[in-house]
């Protein structure tokens, strides 16, 4: 494990689940001072206040921030609302200027962690600073960027580290903006022990209709907090209009999550310690299981060694692959899964046997 500091040991006063909200733009004052006194009298005050200041659009023409002038505004809302702020940063002069605001968490936008040259003149910038900073998965689904925009932050010293989920755009998929893919931000905390992952409904749904049903999933996956787009007057937004809501919205949807409770620290119950047993229990006879169908694999090997066949054989994987995923279907267990194991195991067989007839001494005829 990476010993990274956690949320709660920012010394900013944070906990999670964490909550961040606020617009996706900085526009004027007169915004960003409505927004607060909405928050106010909604009773919602957020944890961390968010506000694009500089705004990584893909197509020019569109709203592309308020810049430093914004920063004075989201320095009124600290002092207003008492919680601190974060603003995106997406090169070196950003973070000049946010560090010269007091701006308490940086995050790096989804469109800049697919660059590692941006995200190391950000980290280069960040050297020797101790400041939080989050980082937005990249735009498509690939975990060694997000893991690597991180590890960039930790190689300068930036140690209050987490990451913010926002789904992967998807040219097909259009039912959301940005695909959730969940197994994402569970796989990043299998990679990094400890890495806090906040979800961010408003880019995964864009749209308001929709939000808390991905809110109240990520709660379910277990991730560590949320981060919401929010405006007095979603409709007249600059940018991101669509997704938006008002402060009393917010109100009622965080009201309507049910938050889990993490489990590791509530430490498990007797009754989940004997389910966890029984679990581990079967996990061995599975290995057995395994152990003994790979060993027939080596005997099926050999045999197609001796007798100069090939080790991929189309039919019989066909067979297989049908066979069993009917069979599994029928057991209750879902076809991506039996198709995802069967591959799994069957690549496994197939490499293990090239290596045979690779590493055998050539037989003679
Ligand atoms: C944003 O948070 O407003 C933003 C631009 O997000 P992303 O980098 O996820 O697109
Ligand atoms: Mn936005």
């Amino acid at each position: 494990m990476k010993p990274h500091k956690q949320i709660k040991d920012w010394g900013l006063g944070l906990t999670t689940p964490l909550i961040i909200a606020g617009p996706c733009s900085a526009e004027t004052p007169e915004q960003i001072e409505q927004i607060c006194k909405e928050m106010k009298e909604e009773n919602m005050i957020p944890q961390l206040f968010r506000a694009g200041i500089w705004k990584p659009r893909t197509r020019p023409g569109s709203f592309e921030g308020v810049g430093e002038e914004g920063l004075k505004w989201m320095e009124i809302v600290r002092h207003n609302l008492n919680i601190p702020i974060t603003t995106e940063v997406g090169n070196a002069a950003h973070v000049e200027l946010a560090l010269k605001h007091k701006v308490d968490v940086l995050w790096i936008g989804a469109r800049t962690t697919v660059n590692p040259f941006a995200v190391q003149e950000i980290a280069e910038a960040l050297r020797g600073v101790d400041i939080p900073v989050m980082i937005k998965n990249p735009m498509n689904p690939d975990l060694e960027l997000w893991v690597g925009a991180l590890e960039r932050m930790y190689a300068v010293g930036i140690d209050k580290l987490a990451a913010i989920h926002r789904g992967f755009s998807d040219a097909y998929d259009k039912r959301f903006r940005n695909k959730p893919n969940w197994s994402m931000p569970i796989h990043l905390k299998r990679v990094w022990t400890g890495m806090e992952v906040i979800n961010d409904p408003s880019h995964i749904v864009g749209r308001r209709d929709g939000l808390q049903e991905v809110a109240q999933r990520a709660m379910n996956f277990g991730l560590d907090g949320l981060m919401i787009e929010t405006h007095h007057d979603p409709d007249k937004a600059w940018s991101d209009a669509k997704q938006q809501i008002t402060p009393q919205r917010l109100k009622e949807m965080i009201d309507s999550i049910d938050f889990k409770e993490p489990l590791e620290t509530m430490g498990p119950d007797e009754k989940l310690q004997d389910l966890r047993r029984a679990v581990d229990h079967l996990d061995d006879q599975l290995l057995d299981i395994l152990q003994e169908r790979f060993a027939v694999i080596d005997q099926i090997g050999a045999h197609k060694r001796e007798h100069h066949l090939t080790v991929f054989q189309s039919n019989r994987w066909k067979e297989v692959m049908e066979s069993r995923t009917q069979k599994g279907v029928a057991k209750h267990l879902s076809e991506k899964f039996m198709k995802e194991l069967l591959y799994c195991i069957h690549e496994e067989s197939v490499k293990r046997q090239e290596k045979q007839l690779r590493e055998a001494e050539p037989i003679k005829k």
